[in-house]
């Protein structure tokens, strides 16, 4: 599995979770056939920003609104680990669901993407997905 990405969006992710040492930042990506095209920033509204991320229901709303209507999809988030962790982290096995959504994690100033995989309700297993720069 592959995710493309242009070097202008990376730096943009890069940026924005350099701009947030404390929390976690999180989004949306937008897109076709594992190419990202557009990348929604969304509010971070988990009780625990600093060790997890819970995308604002009210972007995610109007952005699979307005994908729809744009002729695109969504075809997963990113968020970033402050702790530089460059994998997801349990919490983030533990709500995974496989759905065909990329989880894209930004930490130590790099980006790594997983599909989730899970089986009988047991928390997720990520396959990690290749990031090809465009
Ligand atoms: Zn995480």
């Amino acid at each position: 599995m592959k995710l493309q990405i242009s070097s202008g969006d990376r730096q943009y992710l890069l940026d924005l979770a350099a701009a947030s040492p404390e929390q976690e930042v999180c989004g949306l990506l937008l897109g076709r056939e594992g190419r990202v095209e557009e990348l929604v920033a969304a509010c971070n509204v988990a009780r625990d920003p600093a060790r997890s991320f819970e995308i604002d229901p009210a972007t995610l709303l109007a952005t699979h609104r307005n994908a729809r209507g744009a002729g695109r999809q969504v075809i997963g988030h990113w968020h970033s680990h402050p702790n530089g962790r460059a994998e997801p982290s349990a919490r983030d096995a533990a709500r995974a669901t496989e759905n065909g959504q990329i989880w894209l994690i930004i930490a130590g100033g790099g980006l790594s993407a997983w599909a989730p995989r899970s089986a009988d309700g047991r928390p997720a297993q990520f396959s990690p997905v290749t990031i090809e720069v465009v």
